[in-house]
């Protein structure tokens, strides 16, 4: 239901519904795919992937990460993702979280962390995607997957 107040004009009227509609559609996508979304998305992967071993103690988005797709902190079980990965392919996102999944795992870049990735079937592709998106942004300081 949407509720107009009285004693509009008919241009009114029509731009406080447009209003309204937009917020609402605003709504339904955070709703779609917010932190809680993506918390359920991680413990779905972590059972798939790495036999539910992983297991983050929190995981959201965050809009003040420029430098990395994603990071976290072992010790605190935590998951943050850049909200500039929001709009990209399911598989390059679910890349990302697999990528943080496994650091709750294994630290660093080392042979065993990417054997552990591999079970991961698309990580050479979205890693080619968000290549591929860097290149194209050509910022003098280009987001990547990193961690300490
Ligand atoms: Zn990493």
């Amino acid at each position: 239901m949407v509720l107009i107040p009285a004693r509009m004009s008919e241009a009114e009227e029509q731009r406080w519904v447009n209003v309204m509609l937009d917020k609402l559609a605003a709504q339904e996508s955070r709703r779609a795919f917010g932190d809680t979304e993506l918390a359920e998305r991680a413990e779905r992967l972590s059972a798939q992937y790495f036999d539910g071993r992983a297991r983050p103690r929190s995981v959201r988005w965050v809009t003040n990460q420029n430098t990395r797709w994603g990071s976290c902190t072992p010790s605190e079980g935590s998951i943050r993702l850049s909200h500039r990965l929001q709009g990209m392919p399911e598989y390059v996102v679910d890349y990302v979280l697999c990528h943080e999944l496994a650091h709750l795992l294994v630290p660093g870049h080392g042979p065993g962390f990417w054997r552990l990735l591999e079970a991961y079937p698309k990580t050479e592709r979205a890693r080619g995607y968000l290549e591929g998106v860097v290149a194209a942004a050509r910022s003098p300081h280009p987001p990547e997957v990193r961690d300490e």
